[in-house]
């Protein structure tokens, strides 16, 4: 245990710059929020608890405003009736593509819940596909080692369409990199420069509050993401949100709801305080989550560890990839990772099947919110590399305790 410490206190310090620089980023985020409380008026009356239809709903109304300015877009939209990140990029595309349509990922192999909703593999009932809009994936993800006119030929192949799907985050795989925002704005000009009226979208999830700004305030047309991640900052309970160009957005409300309906009704079942209390302390719960992956990736190299990516490297989203090689010491890590949760420590996950992932996943995270990975969480799918996606943590303190337990107790090292 004493070796466990010392090991994390010496990653702590060879880290100093790279936390001093993600305090940097935390400030001008939370800046940017209290200053969205403030132009706003946020006061007790958008607390209050709305029924049926929800019409005049002004806590729902400010806190869609709120998104807004924080995010630097026209408008936005936040739901509980959104069930998941996926759902809520499900409104975005659907809402948004139409029969004869052709959407393009940029990124490759999209998320893995994603796939049904595309209809990429094959037949997927009610899936994109199945509307009759047609998909093609290339995978720039290496954007940042090419040019701009490699870029724009590789463009100029699949273009025209009527949306370019970009995701962020790395998600489960080892093989890319996160896409910095100054990355997506690259690519959305260059996309705009081919194909002037394609709309540029951003599967944001996990990219939240990283950097200093968000991609549609940089070029995209619409992103999306889940509040049970980073922007939720740990309190909401459920929901996702839409967020970009005042059209697109009400296109994915149209979807949510029905025509005519759009974003006007539906009430948000008494959790206007946690989502806007959530929101003013996410910048602060994603620096901290962001440090701790830093120094579980400082810290695990040590012990010979494959990490990506290394510790100190600037972030653009809140995953770290461990790499273990082996299903036992991937299962191990995530079982001793498990144990040093606030909730259901005494339990041990199993590998399982997962609606919508593709390989059977191994998840640790025992959250205070069932799901939630802003909370320490790792999740592994059960393929070669045998890779943990580490992420999360409510406070640094937390993840600092979970990595003195990993290290003290897992077989790996
Ligand atoms: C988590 C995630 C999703 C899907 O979100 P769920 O809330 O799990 O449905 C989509 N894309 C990326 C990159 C994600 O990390």
């Amino acid at each position: 245990m004493a070796d466990a410490l010392k090991l994390i206190l010496q990653a702590e310090r060879e880290l100093a710059a790279s936390f001093e620089e993600v305090d940097r980023i935390a400030l001008e985020n939370q800046d940017r929020v209290l200053s969205a409380f403030r132009k706003n008026r946020i006061c007790e009356e958008h607390f209050a608890e709305r029924t049926g239809y929800g019409i005049d709903d002004y806590g729902r109304e400010v806190i869609d405003q709120v998104f807004a300015d924080v995010f630097a877009c026209e408008a936005a939209c936040v739901r509980m009736q959104m069930v998941s990140g996926t759902h809520a990029i499900a409104c975005a595309l659907f809402g948004n593509l139409r029969p004869g349509d052709k959407m393009v990922s940029l990124t490759g192999k999209p998320y893995d819940t994603l796939n049904k909703v595309i209809g990429a593999n094959g037949y997927s009932a009610g899936s994109l596909s199945d509307l009759a809009v047609s998909y093609v994936e290339i995978d720039l993800t290496a954007v940042d080692t090419m040019t701009d006119s490699q870029l724009r030929e590789a463009i100029a192949q699949v273009a025209p369409a009527k949306l370019f799907h970009i995701q962020k985050s790395r998600g489960y795989s080892t093989k890319r990199p996160t896409l910095s925002n100054t990355a997506i704005a690259r690519l959305s000009r260059l996309v705009k420069d081919i194909d002037k009226e394609a709309l540029v979208f951003v599967d944001n999830c996990y990219g939240e509050f990283v950097e200093e700004a968000e991609p549609v305030s940089m070029g995209a047309d619409l992103m999306a993401g889940s509040l049970i991640k980073n922007p939720g900052g740990g309190l909401a309970l459920t929901g996702g949100y839409v967020a970009g160009r005042r059209d697109l957005v009400d296109n994915a409300l149209i979807r949510l709801t029905a025509p005519g309906i759009g974003g006007h009704l539906g009430v948000t079942f008494n959790q206007n305080r946690l989502v806007l209390q959530g929101l003013f302390l996410a910048p602060s719960v994603v620096s901290g989550a962001v440090k701790g992956a830093m120094l579980f990736a400082q810290a695990l190299a040590k012990v010979g560890l494959k990490v990506d990516p290394a510790g100190p490297a600037r972030r653009y989203d809140i995953i770290q990839a461990i790499e273990f090689g082996k299903r036992e010491a991937l299962i191990d890590f995530c079982r001793v990772l498990q144990s040093y949760s606030p909730v259901n420590a005494h339990v041990a996950p199993e590998p399982s099947e997962m609606p919508g992932y593709e390989d059977q996943v191994i998840m640790a995270g025992g959250s205070f919110i069932e799901g939630a990975t802003i909370e320490l969480s790792a999740d592994g799918p059960l393929r070669e590399p045998f890779a943990a996606y580490l992420q999360g943590g409510l406070s640094y303190l937390h993840v600092k305790t979970a990595l003195r337990g990993v290290l003290s107790n897992c077989k790996v090292d």
